[in-house]
């Protein structure tokens, strides 16, 4: 069985086909779909959908998250924060996500997206959830802020979770394994000449989880089209190949992380 840690599936372009997409994902042996909000409307679909699809005998299993995507933080607002938080104790809730820091399409609001991902990672702790994080361009920020969050935490183990679609380089692997954190291998390790096999190549099987981030990031053979749980599978062969493993054990391995990190059944 395969999990996927990271689908958009409550977007717009899984409207016409979203029950034959998870047929689909059932086929290609998903059992899981974790779906990370990007804003306060959001958390609200993962809910109805995580209630929908809770009965493994019907397809994969949906879990929500509760948080906001640092692109959409330039328009949130203190009560989508309180939205967050009114949410986040709930058992259909598996972690805080996603969050982060997005530094590539707007520098405008760097003290803003700051801000929002340490109330984000404050509760965490606080409900001992997992975090879900993005990073684009921002690495360092990223790092420092989760290091001194943890400092200044009572209880320093409750912060851990994943940096999803995980590329490295390699010095950032390193702070990113000390810091506790897993890293979510996604499409972008399928691509040819995309070097993220070689940057990832010191991080453990025991801190990797699959993810799709679909509708984007379509892994090898088909970039260019949409993005789709079934397509972890996909992901799962690359990174057999590249370990020297079967797919049975990084299916076992990667599914076993998954539901430890996360507290699947
Ligand atoms: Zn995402």
């Amino acid at each position: 069985m395969l999990i996927d840690t990271h689908a958009h599936i409550f977007l717009e372009p899984f409207e016409s086909d979203f029950d034959q997409m998870l047929e689909r994902a059932s086929g290609a042996g998903v059992g899981h779909i974790l779906l990370p909000a990007i804003d306060a409307a959001s958390i609200t679909r993962c809910l109805a959908l995580a209630d929908m699809h809770s009965d493994p005998e019907r397809g994969p299993v949906l879990h929500a998250m509760a948080g906001i995507h640092p692109s959409a933080v330039v328009e949130a607002t203190e009560d989508d924060m309180q939205r967050v938080r009114e949410v986040a104790e709930d058992d259909r809730v598996v972690a805080i996500g996603e969050t982060g820091l997005d530094y590539y399409w707007d520098r405008s609001f760097d003290a803003k997206q700051q801000a929002f991902l340490r109330m984000h990672i404050q509760l965490a702790a606080a409900c001992n959830k997992p975090l879900v994080l993005h990073d684009r361009d921002a690495s360092d920020d990223l790092v420092r802020i989760l290091g001194e969050e943890k400092e200044a935490s009572d209880d320093p183990e409750r912060i851990r979770g994943v940096f999803h679609c995980f590329g490295g380089p390699p010095d950032h692997t390193e702070r990113v394994l000390e810091l506790g954190f897993h890293v979510g291998i996604g499409g972008t390790y399928t691509f040819k000449n995309g070097g993220v096999p070689d940057r990832t190549a010191t991080v453990p099987m025991d801190r990797i989880v699959l993810e799709t981030d679909a509708p984007y990031l379509t892994p090898t053979p088909y970039r260019g089209q949409r993005n789709e749980p079934s397509h972890v599978a996909l992901v799962a062969a690359k990174l057999a190949d590249e370990r020297g493993l079967t797919l049975d054990e990084v299916a076992r391995i990667t599914t076993a992380n998954a539901k430890a990190l996360f507290g699947l059944s």
